[in-house]
Formats: structure tokens, sequence, C-alpha cells
């Protein structure tokens, strides 16, 4: 049986305790252990910050662009070996382990490409510089690594992707990192981890892992770290308020949970591509990664008029799914990360019970392909129905993590906007809608209530990266409920991990500091 270890300090170690199992969800069977228990969680934040810091510290944006470039490469010569554990211990079709496996080999890459445009310098400094008084006085802002470690505390739905592109700004940034994924999933982090680990591409403490729980880890906090969380909303709560956060104020960034819209725009008709597109993501949204996605459409608005149409249209794809055992290529959902998740999204389920019927689905799938459903932790693609959003509660507050959309019915596009403010700040949205200048209008006043609103008109078509992929050239991240944090968006990444400080002096000081900095605005 496999037994995950930590890698802290230099080494790889053991926790002292049994630990808790991690599963195949296909079958429930116990593929391994692990346990952090007696890890040194404040020794290896020690080692990150000491001696990580100052080997990241020596290096130029463009070496530590290199170092991201060969990551990518080296891990991707082992691909089939990553996409096996995230069909064996994630439940991943080969199009869910490729989401994950290449996104985030894809992110690092994209990372090592902008660091090395940004060359030998080791600070970035925003051009222009500003007089302050009528004698040669003027201020020029810089942005300079923070002298901690990179506490990067992950989401079990995204092993591989989660790491990676939380790592890649971290160490563009110079920060060392200490990464802490989420138990359920661990496998392929670690051994990642692992084997970038053994091929010795990174300088010793710049890259930790923490396998099991986090316990430990906050309580060493000082107030140069950062802290970027991605999970449930009730973690980020928890970790807000932990004492030694609170004591340290280290950066804290969150990326939770978030029940996220898309919308029909009112001039949709069922004969319009826009009407077409947005089925093709509602399906997606109760199949890709069996729903298990931050950034999943969870609500779908539609004018009134349309709503019969499209959850007829939507039901008869819906229909057409297969859900079974992910190492099938017939099969196009696979089940929910383990036992766990399955509970929780029945419970969410009956939550939303109240307010929709059920049009699709809404409990354990009649017919899986290749697995016991009595084992294995499936559900089937669901899709609900509400009668008017305006009396909803249920539906716009409860994060179903699984293949569930809910259909809402909008008068106008006051009524439609307002409903999806009420999700109170989501990751993502997306429009659908044929006429370019209509999307516009309608993006423009979802986007103070969402992270990225992404638009499909005619003119995009099918050329467009879809409403739950993240790419790394844009922030991710959303107001309010969805955490509040940002990450990613290129360059703007950096941001997190570094300090900006406004520099005052003489313009000869000023161009002398500039000379070693490279022009940024992040
Ligand atoms: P979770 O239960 O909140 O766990 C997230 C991470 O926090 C795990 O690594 C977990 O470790 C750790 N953790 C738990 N308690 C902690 C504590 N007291 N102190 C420090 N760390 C602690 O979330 P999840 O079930 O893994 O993920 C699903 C949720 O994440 C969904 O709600 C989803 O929407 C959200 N999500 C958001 C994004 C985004 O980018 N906004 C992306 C993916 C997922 P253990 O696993 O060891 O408990």
């Amino acid at each position: 049986m496999i037994r995950l270890q930590s890698h802290v300090c230099g080494r790889f170690v053991d926790g002292v305790a049994a630990g808790r199992s991690f599963v195949d969800p296909v079958t429930g069977e116990t593929l391994g252990m692990i346990d952090s228990t007696g890890v040194d969680c404040a020794g290896a934040l020690d080692h990150a910050r000491r001696v990580g810091g100052a080997a990241l510290a020596a290096l130029s944006f463009a070496e530590r662009g290199a170092l991201l470039g060969r990551i990518a490469e080296m891990l991707s010569a082992s691909r089939d070996t990553w996409l096996d554990i995230a069909r064996r211990n994630s439940g991943n079709t080969a199009r869910d382990a490729s989401i994950d496996v290449d996104g985030g080999l894809a992110t690092l890459k994209y990372y090592a490409r902008l660091a090395e445009k940004l060359g030998a310098a080791k600070r970035l400094i925003e051009p222009g510089s500003d007089r302050l008084a009528k004698g040669p006085f003027e201020a020029r802002h810089v942005w300079s690594t923070r002298p901690g470690a990179a506490i990067l505390i992950n989401a079990f739905n995204f092993p591989a992707w989660g790491l990676w592109e939380k790592v890649a700004v971290a160490l563009v940034a110079g920060m060392p990192v200490v990464a802490k994924p989420a138990s359920g999933t661990a496998w392929l982090a670690e051994a990642m981890v692992r084997a970038v680990v053994e091929a010795g591409v990174l300088p010793d403490g710049a890259l930790s892992l923490i396998c099991g729980s986090a316990e430990g880890l906050l309580d060493a906090v000082e107030p140069f770290d950062c802290i970027a969380f991605t999970g449930s909303a009730d973690t980020g709560r928890m970790i807000r308020s932990h004492p030694a956060v609170l004591a340290a104020n280290p950066r804290l960034g969150i990326e939770a949970d978030s029940v996220n819209v898309a919308l029909l725009a009112p001039s949709a008709t069922a004969e319009a591509q826009a009407f077409e597109r947005l089925l093709e993501q509602a399906l997606a949204a109760v199949s890709v990664k069996a729903g298990q996605l931050c950034t999943n459409i969870r609500r779908i608005l539609v004018p009134s008029a349309m709503k019969d149409a499209f959850v007829e249209a939507l039901a008869s794809r819906i229909d057409g799914l297969v859900v079974g055992d992910p190492a099938l290529p017939e099969v196009t959902v696979g089940p929910l990360v383990d036992e766990k998740q399955l509970r929780a999204a029945f419970a969410g389920l009956a939550a939303l019970a109240s307010e929709t019927r059920t049009a699709r689905g809404g409990g354990l799938p009649k017919t899986v392909v290749g697995a016991d459903p009595a084992k294995g932790a499936f559900l089937a693609p669901t899709l609900l129905v509400a009668d008017t959003g305006a009396t909803l509660s249920a539906v716009h507050d409860v994060e179903v993590f699984g293949p569930v959309v809910t259909v809402i019915p909008y008068r106008d596009l006051d009524e439609a906007i307002g409903l999806a403010a009420r999700g109170e700040g989501s990751l993502a949205a997306s429009v659908y809608g044929d006429d370019a200048e209509e999307a516009g209008a309608i993006a423009a006043r979802l986007a103070p209530y969402h992270g990225r609103v992404l638009t499909v008109d005619v003119e995009v078509g099918r050329s467009h990266t879809g409403h739950a992929i993240v790419m790394p050239q844009c922030v991710h991240g959303g107001p309010g409920r969805a955490g509040g944090g940002e990450e990613l968006g290129g360059l703007r990444g950096l941001r997190f991990f570094m300090q900006r400080t406004a520099i005052q002096g003489s313009p000869t000081m000023l161009a002398a500091l500039a000379a070693d900095a490279v022009d940024a605005t992040l």
C-alpha cells in the first residue's frame, strides 16, 4: 500500500501516526495512507525561508523561469504516470485528467516564458516617476520579493493544476514554497513533487510539501509569509480567523467556492447560435470532472420564454452521457472523489429540492458502466428547474460540488443581473448572445460581482476556452463569497508574493535603482 510522505528540510519524512486513507472512487478501495503527525511544519517553514529563500534570491527572473521550464519538461516526460494517478485517485476520465495535469504543465510553461522576458533583473519597477516637490525629489514604485515563505493550501479537485499554478507564480516571484495538497487526492501532488526533488531541478528549500493535516503549519506563520488558500468557504473562514494568522498578519489569499452563473441573453431564441453554445457549456458542467470545478456553472439564467425549450434540449443531451469507470473510453462522467463528497452532494441536493423540480438525475445513476454503483461515489448528472428566480434562496447559496445545474427563468435583464448577484460574489460568469453589443453590455453589468466573465457571441463561436477553464493570462478569483482573492493573470499574479514600495529620493538615486530592475506594470 502507498504511504505518502512529506518533504521538509530537504528530505522526505513519514508521519508517525497511522493517518487517513485515500481511495479509488470507482471501487471505494483504499489506495494508500497519508499522515503528517509529527512532521516539523515550523522547521519546514524556517528551512524554506532561510535556505530556499536565499537560493531563489540569488537568481534572476529569467533563471527562475528556466527552473519552471525544466520542471515542466521533466514532468511532461512522465505525463502518462500522472494521468494514471488522476484516474485512479480522482476518478478522472482522460479529459478530466488532462485538464488537471496538462493545465498544470501549461501554466508552468506560460510562467517560464513570462519570467524569461523579465530577464536578468530581480526586482520590478513601475514605469514613470512622480514629482513630489519643486526641487529634485521624486518617487517610483518598486516591487521586491517578500522575505518569507509561500504557504500554498489546495483543494482536492485539482491536485496537479492547483499545485503548479500557485508554485509557478511564487517561484517566479522568488518565494520558497511549502505546499499542502488536500489529503484525499495528495498522491498526485506527492508523486510530482517527488519526481522534481529527485531530479534535483530546484535548489534546496525551494519546494517543500506537507502531506496530511495542516496542523502546526499555520501556528508557525510569520509576517512576511504569504498564505494562498483554495478550498471551501468554511475552511477559508477558519484560516482567516486562526490566532497566529491574526497575530502575524501574513498576506492571505482565499479562493473559495461560488455559485457561478451562465446567462442566455434576453434576445436569444432557440435558433440562435448562443442557445447551442450555452447547451455545450451546460453539458460540460454536468460531465467534466463530474462537476467538481470551483468555476463550474451552477445556475443557468434563461429568458422565461426560453425555459422549456432549453430544459428539454439539455435534458436530452444529458441522456446521452455515460456514467461509470473513467478507465473506459465510452465513459463521459466519472465518480465524485469519495464517499464523503457524495454525501455532501446529497445534502446539497436535499437543500435545493424544496425550491426546484428534478428534470434529470437527482441521486444515484440508474446505470453505471463498468463499476458497482453501491461501491463507487457516483452521482447522476442532474438538471434542476426552478419556476421563478425571485423566491429562491438555497439555489443562490448552496454549491453542490458535483454534476448539478439549476435552470432559472428571468423576466428581463434587470432581474437576471439581480439573480446573478444573489450569488454574493462568484469566480466566473458566462454570457451567451449572438449580438456582441448586447453581450458586452451584460458582461459590464455582471463584472462587479465576478472575477471573470466569458462572453460568447457569433464571432467567438466555438473558439473559446470554456466557462470553467482558468487561463493563466487571466485573473482567477472572485469577490465576496468567492473569497476575495486573485491569482494568475500573467504578471498580475506576482503582486501577491511581492511587496510594492514607494521609494522617494533624487532622480539620480531613482535612475540608479531602476538600472537593475525591470519595468513592469502589475
Ligand atoms: P476544504 O475541505 O476546504 O479543504 C481545502 C484544503 O484546506 C485542504 O488541503 C485541506 O486539507 C485544508 N484544510 C482543512 N482544514 C484546514 C485547517 N484548519 N487549516 C488549514 N488547512 C486546512 O475544500 P475541499 O473539499 O478540498 O475542496 C472543495 C472546495 O474547494 C469546493 O467548495 C470548491 O468550490 C473549492 N474550490 C475553490 C477553488 C477556487 O479556485 N476558488 C478551486 C478548487 C476548489 P485536508 O484535505 O487535509 O483536510
